[in-house]
């Protein structure tokens, strides 16, 4: 990856921008943020060596483009058309925006942008609900060839189903802040947004930590050293395909913790086996119906990404489905959230296994218990 600024300097527009690392490493040295000035590398896309070389070179990979200001900052208006020169002119290159302003975008493009330029991705930050609905929309709206979004630092729930759905979204990054004033980042975010990502089969990031880190309802500091290589550890980035998940290390839950907290769920435990459910395993035998439950689970459950997941589950028709809605093996998320078995990977036997006993010691349990009422 190379790096090109062609302007430094910027002015806070949003909550995501509160602790922004150009105003933290600038006051670190003395100086003010807020002042937006050229820097000597604003022509860097046709920079060359003494030989005739580029220095921004292919092989070096992606130009994030404007790290330490907006590309689509009203300070710039006058030196973005050079900018666009440099980026028309070197389609050798793959040029990467990130903005918190995609609402000038439309006014910023050269007058050639057309449907836009294959080799020039835009990507728009939205930290919480309130950016993400009023960014994303615009983001899909526009002619841009490859739209990705960054949710970094990520502040809040973030539901951007909708969006991803539209199948115009490339990529999602999910992160943590980092920095002495890091406001908070909960895992159940992150892992919300990376299952909407699975469902819709865009490659998600799960970048850095942050400094203030929430798992399972503990609070952790997490040194800045240790704030990437803990999410990239974690096996929580996804790719469609990639078997990208299988490295995530999870334990599942202890079998009486489970029925007891599925027994607290007033949507799980409003669950029980009709009088017709009851008859069809008495006529079947426990056996069969695990059997059914195996086949099951391996049609509807243990794909990676199973068609439709979310919805691939009756609410009646067989005893299986029952005990899957009332034990929470319905569909990968809720495999997830009560199991812990992560979404995105194919199921193993084991995991398989597991799933099954669990379903059938509910429906034993079902079946012991409607045998007591007279
Ligand atoms: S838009 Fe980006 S660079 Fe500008 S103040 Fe906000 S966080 Fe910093
Ligand atoms: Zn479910």
């Amino acid at each position: 990856m190379s790096i090109w600024n062609p302007w430094h300097g910027c002015h806070k527009i949003s909550p995501g921008c509160a602790h922004c690392y150009v105003y933290r490493r600038d006051e670190s040295i003395g100086k003010d943020a807020s002042v937006v000035a050229k820097t000597a590398e604003y022509d860097l896309p046709l920079k060359k060596y003494r030989q005739g070389e580029y220095k921004l070179r292919p092989e070096d990979g992606t130009v994030f483009t404007c790290m330490t200001s907006d590309f689509f900052l009203e300070d710039a208006d006058d030196w973005r058309p050079g900018c666009w020169d440099m980026i028309r002119e070197r389609t050798d290159l793959h040029f990467h925006i990130i903005t918190k302003r995609i609402d000038r975008f439309e006014q910023c493009v050269p007058p050639d942008w057309g449907d836009g330029w294959d080799h020039v991705t835009v990507c728009s930050t939205c930290e919480n609900q309130d950016r993400t609905d009023c960014r994303l929309p615009i983001l899909l709206s526009l002619p841009i060839r490859h739209r990705e979004v960054i949710a970094e630092p990520m502040l809040g729930e973030i539901d951007m189903a909708k969006y991803l759905a539209t199948g115009l979204i490339e990529h999602v990054t999910c992160g943590g802040e980092s920095g002495p004033d890091a406001r908070p980042c909960d895992f159940r975010w992150i892992q919300e947004v990376r299952r909407e990502c699975i469902r819709c089969g865009v490659p998600f990031t799960f970048k850095q930590t942050g400094a203030v880190f929430i798992k399972d309802g503990k609070t952790y500091r997490v040194d800045r050293k240790d704030q990437i290589p803990q999410a990239r550890k974690s096996g929580y980035s996804y790719r469609p395909g990639a078997g990208s998940a299988e490295a995530i290390r999870y334990r599942l839950p202890e079998r009486g913790e489970l029925f007891a907290r599925l027994s607290r769920s007033a949507f799980r435990s409003r669950f029980h086996l009709s009088e017709k459910d009851r008859a069809y395993l008495a006529e079947k035998g426990m056996e069969t119906v695990r059997r059914h439950a195996e086949e099951l689970i391996a049609s509807r459950l243990a794909a990676e990404n199973p068609e439709n997941d979310g919805k691939q589950t009756p609410m009646k028709g067989h005893p299986v489905f029952i005990a899957q809605h009332a034990t929470a093996c319905c569909c990968r998320s809720c495999l997830e959230k009560w199991h812990h078995i992560p979404a995105g990977k194919t199921l193993t036997e084991a995991e398989q296994a597991y799933i099954a006993d669990v379903l059938m010691e509910w429906i034993e349990k079902e079946r012991n218990r409607q045998e007591t009422v007279p």
